[in-house]
């Protein structure tokens, strides 16, 4: 990874990554708690309505504001995200006694379920597992941590062992969405980023990386023409296509886990260990190097 791409992959918690970003941005211009409503785009100004009824006007309003964005709605106006089928639980385990190699991570796939697991910064592993369920269905009355159990209780070790070294109340549950990609993200003075903009499944752990992606074009279009609208324009132009295709290869990752009849996971599992591996280099090589 060193040598081909001049970096190696970094696994961060992302409360480490937003505290990060919140102390080189500063507190003082930092407002927390301000839910956005609704905004009026005018002509030289964009005027945005608060949770309490306060009024903010702006030259540009960035829809930051995630899946189920706000901004989009008013925006786009293209309904709910779409559910993929899949629910993604995750944790954090005190790494004492686990035994898992440290480097890149692990990722095991089994039938329409996935376990990945990486060690973090302070000795601590991040693990994610992934299986198909109904929507919006609910922890059991044993809890959280029993249902990703006995889903997984039969899985290699350090499997079983990572789920029963984390607490509960370290686990969370998520169910997993994406959005069919979007010819534009951008109206007037208005434009949104992230997982407001093109939310993608988990698989290719690609979703805050793109928004990161996002944030940089966006900052470098802004500083090359004083046009708000040019600036929507180019930001648009570097980024429509990269993001859209992270949403496509992501999906694509998602229906190759939640292949569960067994035949055709072995056949998924020979056709994959039969790639060659400048493939296998050159998808990576798409998903490592930005568009500049
Ligand atoms: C299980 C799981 C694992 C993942 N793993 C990875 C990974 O390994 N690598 C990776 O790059 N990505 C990963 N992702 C994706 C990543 O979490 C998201 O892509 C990323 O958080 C998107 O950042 P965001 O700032 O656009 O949105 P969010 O992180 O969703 O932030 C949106 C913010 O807007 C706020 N908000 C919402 N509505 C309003 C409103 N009306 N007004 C004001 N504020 C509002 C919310 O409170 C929130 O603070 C994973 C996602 C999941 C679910």
């Amino acid at each position: 990874m060193l040598e081909r791409y001049g970096f190696n992959v970094a696994f961060v918690h992302r409360a480490d990554l937003q505290s990060a970003l919140a102390r080189s941005f500063g507190q003082k211009l930092l407002h927390l708690g301000c839910e956005v409503r609704a905004f009026v785009q005018g002509r030289d100004a964009v005027e945005v309505t608060l949770g309490d009824g306060s009024a903010r006007s702006a030259d540009l309003l960035v829809g930051a504001d995630g899946l189920r964005s706000a901004v989009r709605r008013q925006l786009l106006g293209d309904g709910d995200p779409l559910y993929l089928g899949s629910t993604v639980w995750r944790g954090l385990a005190p790494g004492e006694g686990i035994d898992l190699p440290i480097g890149d991570g692990v990722n095991w796939v089994g039938h329409g379920s996935e376990f990945v697991a990486f060690h973090l910064a302070g000795g601590q592993i991040y693990w994610a597992a992934v299986t198909k369920e109904e929507h919006g269905a609910k922890p059991g009355s044993e809890g959280t941590k029993h249902d990703v159990l006995e889903r997984f209780f039969t899985w290699a070790e350090p499997v079983p062992a990572l789920i029963r070294a984390t607490e509960e109340a370290a686990i969370l549950r998520n169910d997993m969405y994406d959005r069919r990609p979007s010819i534009r993200w951008s109206h007037g003075r208005v434009t949104l980023v992230g997982d407001a903009a093109h939310p993608m499944t988990p698989n290719q752990g690609q979703g805050a990386c793109q928004a990161l992606e996002d944030g940089i074009a966006l900052g470098e279009s802004l500083a090359q023409t004083a046009s708000i609208t040019l600036a929507l324009e180019l930001y648009e132009r570097r980024r429509l296509g990269r993001a859209n295709r992270m949403v496509r290869i992501s999906r694509q990752a998602t229906r190759g886990v939640q292949i569960d009849n067994p035949v055709l996971c072995a056949i998924r599992d020979r056709v994959l260990s039969l790639i060659p591996r400048p493939m296998i280099l050159a998808t990576q090589d798409a998903t490592m190097r930005a568009d500049r």
